[in-house]
């Protein structure tokens, strides 16, 4: 069937469905039948394709090369532990990434849009891949549509079909049917379609396709899956590279020296491969979107939702905190406090309603609240209040809604400010308006004088105030032009309501200011509402802190804009576009922006934004679509917990690198120095490749889950171009790189010249050991281990205690020391390798003592 040239009766019938919506068991039914409405083509990484990828390293093929050239030649059981050693190696690396893999799509699915469906006469919220064909769906401001409607009801709706048609002009929609059989997409105007904006307005229709038979599905144009890449993975790639071809080199170079030094080619062979293979840190780029995606895992625990992944490690240079009051920095818990009406307001028509009851009249019809089966209102936060309070005052009637049915309606915009129903009213027609006060003052007869004053007190007590006016007209507007409606209008009244703060807010921006973070208040009310709100929660802290209106921000030149901007702390009746301007002007000054926004016009400030944050509860489809981040709770303070969150993981991927990066280093200069030192190789390939596994990646994946150090939020943002490998970093890796080589090498030549022929262990146990201590003594950039404690990382703790166990398991029992080439060492050795061993730590935490003397002596 053509839908859109069908009218709404035939449409109904042929989807065999009414107005009230399907039942839920019809709607099951279909569900089965039609399948779920979702593009196909969207999937993870299959199984497979994560097993395959363990073992298509070039080293480690070649290492498997090595290894099978081996048995050839007859060194069997070292090729059998190689083989064991790699295999674990890829078991290790595929249950990582597979819980990688898991838990990002576990955060896509979170982040799956939802309808507003009819079933059985009752609205209600699904996921809107449980849409089928019949289903009723309600539209608004700020949804994506979830299926292909054709729409039977359309009040202002205004959709974008950017998407679908290349056309970004909103097209406003109808209802009637249209002659042509065939018109283009873009046409077909009583239609909406899956995948399109709703710019404007409010709409319902009927679901005709869903999934792969929508139009989006049909042209088969998938959303674009983005780059998941974080450019911090992207870098460690590049890094990556770089490193491998100077490790190649070295090993080539190793190899060669040994020759010369007469060692045996084909031992030679699998000593510079397996020095590669454990230098060559090819599971960094692994191991960062590990504590990415698990990192993002946790704070969905704390009610952020992390849209994409870049967003966690960026979160940690975020300067300023641009944030939405309504509902964000408050409660969005309104109570209406008081209300207050100038003497002569009547209706003609209506003589006997108490100049009280018109406003409650007002109060009563001009709003879009709707309860659910379980009798809770639903809508905007501010109506609610309004209808709950209007529903419990006296002179208040129950049928003045079938009384005065609504005609038509003009809805909220953020930037007109107001809106406005009309009913019907006898022969004529009632048109009533309720917005801010100013926004009323442009288009009502009275003198606005003495009501906007009364307005600013109440607003001055940190109240949102709404007024109301009305006027009686023949005959319906026009081709629905808000115009004609919201014009030539009598006030009627004025109703305040408070919205406290949130309790945790004020401890939050507390913390702001520690961290070395800006909060900044933006809103739509009333400058003198935000002043004390802002005051009350600790925004404005100073003289100098500036509060601006969007009036007196349009009139700045960008130029101008940018010399103020960072000393402005609120700004009031801006609308949503110009939150676009904020974040320019910001990032021009070099700050690193996080915005908050739950419009639809919000959208392009979130998508410019470093950070956009949209709100889980209130916010619309289209700008959860555009953020990075979503605040389950809408909470202010949720925003610093990812903050922390965020440099919290920053610190812990900079910790794996620091001691992935040092061991490797080690372990380079141990191998490659004593050939030229004319001493013999200090490690077999075994021993290498042991290292590399167990000692480098237990105590590294533990560093990764070090609980948030003390001090996070009391110290600067990561300065954005510095990224993870800042100086000290690389000053740290080569130091104690090069000073675990001197240690190994020195056991090697004290023992040697006493004619201990345990050298290799000896060398062996020092080069594990040293590191072990090494992991224990990085957990903070600053502060030492004994005031940190071994409990307060227990899972480090353990990592160390185990591999130790490890380690002198190979050394000791019987069975593996036949595998590994190792002997039984004697308590003073043991003691001695010890002793050793500890001079890393020492020396790490004597660094760290230096750090913090220079950091005191700075302050
Ligand atoms: P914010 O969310 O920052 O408080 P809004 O854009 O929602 O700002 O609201 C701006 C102003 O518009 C409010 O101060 C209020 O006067 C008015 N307003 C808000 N909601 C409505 C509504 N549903 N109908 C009419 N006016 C409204
Ligand atoms: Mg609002």
């Amino acid at each position: 069937m053509n839908y859109h040239s069908a009218t709404t009766d035939a449409a109904f019938k042929e989807l065999t469905t009414r107005k009230d919506g399907l039942s839920h068991e019809e709607a099951r039914q279909r569900l089965e039948e039609h399948g779920a409405n979702e593009l196909e083509g969207k999937s993870g990484k299959s199984i497979w394709r994560l097993i395959l990828n363990q073992f298509l390293d070039v080293m480690i093929l070649i290492l498997l090369a090595a290894a099978v050239v081996s048995v050839l030649v007859g060194e069997g059981s070292d090729a059998i532990v190689i083989l064991v050693i790699v295999v674990l190696n890829a078991v290790i690396g595929f249950v990582q990434e597979y819980r990688a893999e898991k838990a990002i799509e576990a955060l896509r699915n979170m982040s799956a849009p939802e309808a507003v469906v009819r079933r059985e006469g009752t609205e209600k919220k699904v996921e809107a891949t449980e849409l089928v064909p019949g289903d009723i769906v309600l539209l608004e401001a700020g949804n994506l549509v979830p299926a292909d409607l054709r729409l039977y009801e359309a009040a202002s709706l205004k959709v974008e079909e950017a998407a679908l048609t290349g056309e970004s002009e909103a097209v406003t929609k109808t209802t009637e049917p249209i002659a042509d059989d065939d018109p283009p997409l873009g046409d077909r105007l009583n239609m909406a379609y899956k995948g399109t904006i709703v710019k404007d307005g409010r709409g319902e229709g009927v679901v005709i396709a869903t999934g792969m038979k929508t139009e989006m599905g049909r042209i088969a144009q998938m959303l674009d899956e983005s780059d998941s890449e974080t450019p911090l993975q992207k870098r460690l790639a590049t890094f990556g590279k770089q490193l491998s071809i100077a490790v190649i080199v070295i090993c080539a170079l190793l190899y060669g020296v040994g020759l010369l030094r007469g060692e045996e080619p084909l031992r030679m062979l699998l000593t510079a491969i397996s020095l590669a293979v454990a230098a060559i840190p090819e599971a960094l780029p692994a191991v960062v979107t590990i504590a990415l995606a698990l990192g993002a895992k946790r704070m969905v625990k704390q009610n952020a939702l992390i849209r994409q992944l870049p967003a966690v490690e960026t979160l940690g240079s975020v300067t300023y905190v641009c944030s939405d009051k309504t509902g964000t920095i408050t409660q969005n818990q309104m109570t209406v406090q008081e209300t207050w009406q100038p003497d002569d307001v009547a209706l003609p028509g209506r003589a006997d309603l108490t100049k009280e009851q018109l406003l409650l009249l007002c109060m009563a019809l001009n709003h879009d609240v709707k309860k659910d089966d379980e009798g809770n209102y639903l809508g905007d936060p501010t109506e609610i209040a309004l209808v709950e309070y209007v529903r419990q005052q006296e002179g208040y009637e129950q049928d003045w809604e079938k009384q005065y049915p609504r005609a038509d309606e003009v809805p909220f915009d953020s930037t007109r400010k107001r809106m406005t129903t009309i009913h019907e009213f006898g022969d004529s027609y009632l048109v009533l308006t309720k917005g801010a006060s100013e926004a009323m003052d442009d288009v009502s007869v009275q003198e606005a004088g003495p009501i906007l004053r009364r307005a600013e007190e109440l607003a001055n007590q940190g109240m949102r105030v709404i007024s109301y006016s009305y006027k009686v007209m023949d005959s319906l507007p026009e081709d629905n032009n808000p115009d004609t409606a919201e014009s030539d209008l009598d006030f009627v009244g004025m109703v305040a309501m408070i919205d406290p703060p949130r309790e945790a807010v004020p401890d939050a921006i507390a913390e702001c200011f520690d961290a070395g973070i800006t909060p900044v208040m933006i809103t739509g009310d009333h400058p003198a509402t935000a002043k004390a709100i802002a005051t009350q929660v600790g925004i404005l802290r100073q003289e100098s802190d500036k509060v601006i209106t969007g009036k007196e921000l349009g009139k700045l030149s960008p130029e101008e804009f940018e010399q103020e901007v960072e000393s402005i702390k609120v700004y009031a009746r801006v609308s949503p576009e110009q939150k676009l301007n904020i974040v320019t002007a910001l990032q021009k000054r070099g700050q690193f922006v996080a915005m908050t926004g739950d419009g639809v016009n919000d959208a392009p400030a979130l998508k410019k934004a470093n950070i956009g944050i949209a709100m889980g509860i209130t916010g619309t489809d289209v700008t959860k679509e555009a953020s990075h981040m979503i605040l389950l709770d809408d909470n202010f303070a949720t925003i610093l917990k990812a903050v922390r969150e965020g440099r919290r993981i920053f610190d812990n991927i900079r910790k794996f690198i620091k001691y992935t990066l040092t061991s490797n280093t080690g372990e380079i200069w141990t191998l490659f120095l004593a050939p030229l030192l004319g001493l013999p190789l200090p490690l077999l390939p075994i021993h290498i490749l042991w290292i590399n596994l167990v000692t480098d990646g237990l105590p590294g994946l533990a560093l990764a889950a070090e609980p948030v150090e003390k001090n996070t939020m009391q110290r600067p943002p990561y300065d954005p171009a510095e990224g993870i490998f800042n100086r000290s970093l690389v000053i740290h890796i080569a130091w104690v790189g090069l000073l675990m080589g001197g240690i190994c090498l020195g056991t090697q030549v004290v023992s040697m010249r006493l004619d201990d022929p345990k050298w290799q262990t000896m060398v062996f146990t020092v080069l594990a050991l040293s590191q072990l201590g090494h992991s224990l003594a990085i957990r903070s950039d600053k502060v030492s281990l004994f005031k940190q404690g071994l409990l307060s990382n227990k899972q480090l703790t353990l990592a160390v205690a185990f591999t130790v166990l490890l380690q002198l398991a190979v050394i000791y029992v019987p069975f593996l020391q036949n595998m590994f080439h190792t002997q039984a060492l004697s308590w003073g050795e043991l003691g001695a390798c010890l002793g050793v061993s500890s001079i890393i730590f020492v020396a790490v935490e004597v660094e760290k003592w230096i750090k913090r003397r220079r950091g005191r002596a700075v302050a």
